[in-house]
């Protein structure tokens, strides 16, 4: 009698716990870079523009992914088109070092098996996603720089760009005016959920404005800027790099849910909004996790950012 009881009862909690949350057969998060922006500075015409880009990559993602394709193809497919998009900090739109040169970095996760691959420091990389996704699948490394990594990504297919590709007039303004004062930052990165239930998070950037030559970010570093783990959830990070690495905010996230048993949403909170500051950390995480709820959490007053599930919910938004 007391085992049948015993038995009841495991069975009424697992029941009301599958209630507790729905599980999306598909979810997916992008961003385009966070930072305190401000509303009075962007036109009508500047936030369409925005808006319209977050949408071309949001239907991307959403229709590979009805479609059943990977969650790891996904996200690879969407951080390429926004790091072809010149209106983000990342591929054609990157901004650029203290003395003049472009230097990105780039990411991805496999939730599946904790495969990582990234690239740092490389100037010459159209893609930098892809390069980085080379490094997790064909090498036994997981981060390659510079040199190195990009002749590795042209001897293995990688299309190479020559430097002057990346320099877009808007940028190379923006150092000019950030050699007088404080720097800017920016990135781009989706996380997904896919019909198999593997996550994985991919994230590219042209790092800060105005950084020292050689300056790798929180981006290509695991666990700081980009993290996937099917146990628990996909982070991909956007904000001031050095408080990503020094916190390790991705895992940090991952970690509290695994470890903790908290929930995806208040774990970003913890760390975005606890750890991490407007201050110190400024910037922002999106992030799903295995039953398809998503988190757009920010400590900033904006964050270039979309989502959308199999339920249909979807959206795109800018400032907080
Ligand atoms: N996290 C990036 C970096 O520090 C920049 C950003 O996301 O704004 O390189």
């Amino acid at each position: 009698m007391k085992k049948l009881l015993y038995l009841f009862l495991i069975l009424i909690t697992a029941a009301c716990q599958s209630r507790e949350q729905p599980k999306q057969e598909w979810a997916l998060a992008l961003h385009g870079g966070a930072g305190n922006m401000d509303k009075t500075k962007f036109s009508e015409a500047d936030i369409k523009s925005y808006e319209n880009a977050l949408k071309e990559a949001l239907e991307i993602g959403k229709s590979a992914l009805a479609d059943g394709q990977s969650s790891l193809d996904v996200v690879e497919m969407v951080v390429r088109n926004l790091e072809d998009n010149p209106l983000f900090n990342a591929g054609k739109g990157s901004v650029f070092t203290n003395d003049g040169r472009n230097e990105l970095d780039a990411a991805i996760m496999d939730g599946r098996n904790l495969n990582a691959g990234a690239v740092a420091g490389v100037g010459d990389i159209r893609n930098p996603v892809s390069a980085a996704r080379l490094v997790m699948e064909q090498s036994p490394h997981v981060l390659l720089i510079g040199k190195g990594a990009s002749l590795y990504a042209s001897q293995n297919g990688i299309e190479l760009v020559d430097s002057s590709y990346f320099y877009t007039e808007k940028r190379w303004q923006l150092l000019q005016r950030s050699l007088q004062k404080a720097g800017k930052n920016g990135t781009v990165g989706c996380v997904a959920l896919d019909k198999d239930g593997n996550l994985a998070a991919a994230t590219s950037t042209g790092g800060m404005n105005n950084k020292r030559y050689g300056r790798v970010g929180d981006v290509p570093i695991i666990g700081a800027g980009t993290y996937a783990n099917n146990n628990t959830c996909a982070v991909s990070a956007t904000g001031h790099g050095e408080y990503y690495i020094r916190f390790t905010v991705a895992h940090d996230i991952s970690a509290l849910m695994e470890y903790k048993g908290v929930s995806l949403n208040d774990a970003a909170k913890a760390v975005v909004n606890g750890k991490l500051s407007n201050e110190a950390g400024n910037g922002g995480v999106i992030a799903v996790d295995k039953n398809g709820n998503i988190t757009l959490e920010m400590n900033s007053t904006g964050m270039f950012r979309g989502w959308a599930n199999a339920d249909g919910e979807e959206g795109v938004a800018i400032f907080k």
